[in-house]
């Protein structure tokens, strides 16, 4: 059975203080909740991550960072490597968000040495790729799609997919309020499994979750998460409010 995942992107939100409060608060709420097959996952900034992972180490709660360089260390000035996180206890990494591509200008090629080099250190890997609004207007979505996977992560061999989540987000419903449908979602979904599943053994494609992410929110987590290929999300804005994080956990 496929394992579903609500994973929180906190981006370059919350400060010490604020990230022990949330935590805490999550931590508490989240113990009243019966998680069956699911893993509930929070990304804070690397500056928190140490606390985070320390005060979830008996929690069900998992840490992720929210990007990785992709060497393990030099001079690289502002970086951090994937042995670093790994060292605080952090056994998860995103990689590839639209705000990294679009705004730290990381391309398929980079994000394909950074897999790398978080499956070399034995991180798992949440991998977001996803359309723009042109290539969604255009029809284009499904080849750009294919492209962002192929180009990252088809080097790899079968068993490498053990460590890695994939997560769909259109890049025109982060962050604006617009969610794809519940059936555009699926349909992409679908469409994703069948790619990996033509590259690899089909029980690679049933194994590996699938994420949607974009403007995920309590009223509308759950008709997403209801499709047959949509496994969880990656949730933005809503990941910030405990109340709003805990309803969407509920709803998977
Ligand atoms: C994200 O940044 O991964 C995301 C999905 O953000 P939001 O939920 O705010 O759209």
């Amino acid at each position: 059975m496929r394992t579903k995942i609500v994973a929180g992107n906190w981006k370059m939100n919350k400060t010490y203080k604020e990230t022990k409060a949330l935590v805490k608060e999550l931590d508490h709420s989240i113990k009243d909740v019966t998680l069956s097959n699911t893993r509930v996952i929070i990304a804070p900034t690397f500056v928190n991550l140490q606390k985070a992972s320390k005060m979830t180490r008996k929690s069900v709660i998992e840490v992720a960072a929210q990007n990785m360089h992709q060497l393990d260390s030099g001079a690289y000035t502002g970086e951090v490597s994937a042995p670093m996180i790994k060292a605080v206890h952090v056994n998860v990494v995103i990689l590839g968000h639209s705000e990294r591509r679009e705004y730290f200008g990381e391309t398929d090629a980079l994000l394909a040495q950074k897999v790398d080099a978080a499956l070399k250190n034995d991180l798992e890997v949440i991998f977001c790729f996803g359309e723009v609004l042109e290539d969604r207007k255009s029809g284009n979505h499904f080849k750009v799609v294919e492209r962002q996977i192929k180009n990252a992560l088809f080097h790899l061999d079968s068993e490498d997919w053990s460590k890695i989540i994939l997560a769909y987000e259109p890049v025109w419903a982060i962050g604006t309020g617009e969610t794809a449908s519940p059936d555009q979602a699926q349909e992409m979904h679908a469409f994703i499994r069948e790619l990996v599943a033509e590259r690899y053994l089909s029980d690679v494609a049933e194994e590996v979750s699938i994420l949607y992410g974009g403007s995920v929110k309590p009223g509308n987590a759950q008709e997403i998460f209801s499709k047959t290929d949509v496994d969880g999300g990656l949730i933005g804005g809503a990941a910030l409010k405990v109340d709003d994080f805990m309803s969407i956990i509920k709803a998977i």
